[in-house]
């Protein structure tokens, strides 16, 4: 028996002695990951670092502090989402008790990505332990340090047998997803998420595919280009653009661009100094592979700011790129890297059909003072973005700017 057909057998195992379904069992569990999270922040952050800079500030905040408020939300609410529900009776049901009970599935797949790594791969977890599931949790391989930590830590705050860590890489990972799980949840890019459906089609297994695609901006004229500009370089370079929701490029009239691009590199400056490559804050490729890649879509673009890199460090500086065209190669993947492309359009109408001839990305950001192109864009045509439709409408502009800066 494979290593990873052990770690199948003995959750399933577990799951069968029922332990996971007691209530009180699941917020045990629930409480011994939450006081991991309280125990071990250096050995997560100091992975963190290791893998892609990232600063201690910046794991708490967008990987354990998420994860601490999502146990949070389980354990005091568990006993409400474990509860039957009333259903209302038809004439079949009319001498019958009627009610749906939750019922947990019973083995979970967790296949996680490496940007995020413990947010992504945590937060199903999460979800798994309060609906009384077993789990085997995958994290990915690619983020080295985090995924040591992760194996280590894991089984001394869980039980290991009810959610045992698998570590490997893609021949692991197959080896895993020849084995038949009740659900699998992967975290990743699109062309593995077409291997995962198939391999879970074969045992007829419900999937959860949280995927990428390319975020677009829509910057009105009719704006505060500074804030707009400001935010967008936020959500752009934060994890040096690794990042599934980051605003992928720029979409704005030729009248501004010149404006948006001193604007951007005002904000680059402020939050990353004149020397991003020394500034704690600013990240690192993940590793060489991806640095090669991200090179490698500037080929046809002009850079407007920007393009200090170092290929044995894994930098990659802030950049922007102008009057970009829709077949430039950058144009073609989404681009998970510092590079903030502005496509020149002749307007609103010019953009949805720009958007639209597109997949369907994970999220929108519009910025305009105009509710007619706020609600235009949102009624208009557009593709539902299947993940997150996120719009900032600077009507209530003193109150934006406090959020937001
Ligand atoms: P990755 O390379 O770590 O791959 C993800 C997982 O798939 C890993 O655990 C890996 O072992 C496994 N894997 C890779 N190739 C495989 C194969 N051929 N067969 C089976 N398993 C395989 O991560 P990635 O794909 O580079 O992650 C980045 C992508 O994830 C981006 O597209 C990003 O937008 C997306 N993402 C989405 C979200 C979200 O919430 N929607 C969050 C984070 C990342």
């Amino acid at each position: 028996m494979s290593r990873e057909q052990q770690a199948v057998a003995q959750a399933r195992k577990a799951f069968e002695t029922g332990r996971s379904r007691s209530l009180e069992y699941r917020v045990l569990q629930l409480k011994n990951l939450q006081r991991l999270f309280l125990e071990k922040q250096k050995e997560i952050s100091d992975a963190s670092k290791k893998d892609l800079n990232k600063s201690e500030v910046g794991t708490q905040l967008f990987e354990t502090l998420g994860l601490e408020g999502e146990i949070s939300l389980a354990i005091q609410k568990l006993k409400e989402w474990a509860a039957p529900r009333p259903v209302e009776k038809n004439l079949l049901t009319l001498s019958d008790t009627v009610y749906i009970q939750p019922e947990p599935l019973g083995v979970v797949l967790i296949i996680g990505a490496w940007n995020y790594p413990w947010a992504v791969t945590i937060q199903p977890l999460i979800g798994a332990i309060a609906a009384g599931n077993a789990a085997v949790v995958k994290p990915s391989e690619v983020c080295v340090h985090t995924a040591k930590v992760m194996e280590d830590l894991l089984p001394l705050y869980l039980d290991k047998e009810l959610y045992p860590v698998v570590t490997g890489g893609v021949p692991e990972t197959q080896e895993l997803l020849r084995q038949r799980f009740d659900h699998i949840f992967y975290t990743g890019n699109s062309m593995v998420g077409k291997v995962i459906m198939e391999a879970a089609a074969k045992h007829l297994t419900p999937v959860t595919l949280e995927l990428g695609g390319k975020s677009p901006c829509y910057i009105d004229k009719n704006c505060d280009i500074s804030i707009a500009c400001r935010r967008i370089t936020w959500g752009k370079y934060t994890n040096c653009g690794q990042t599934c929701i980051a605003p992928d490029y720029i979409l704005c009239e030729p009248s501004i661009q010149d404006r948006v691009i001193e604007e951007v590199k005002k904000s680059i400056k402020d939050f990353y100094t004149d020397n991003p490559k020394t500034c704690p804050d600013y990240g690192r490729i993940i590793n060489q592979r991806h640095f090669k890649r991200i090179m490698g879509l500037l080929k046809d673009s002009t850079v407007a700011a920007g393009g200090d890199n170092d290929e044995s460090n894994c930098f990659i500086g802030p950049i922007v790129l102008r009057d970009v065209k829709p077949e430039a190669t950058v144009m073609q993947e989404e681009i998970f890297g510092p590079l903030l492309p502005i496509l020149p359009v002749s307007g609103l109408d010019e953009a949805i059909k720009f958007i639209n001839k597109g997949e369907k990305p994970l999220a929108l950001y519009v910025f305009s003072a105009d509710e007619k192109v706020y609600l235009s864009i949102t009624t208009a045509d557009l593709h539902m973005c299947h993940f997150l439709l996120n719009l900032l409408y600077f009507n209530s502009k003193n109150y934006l700017q406090k959020v937001y800066e």
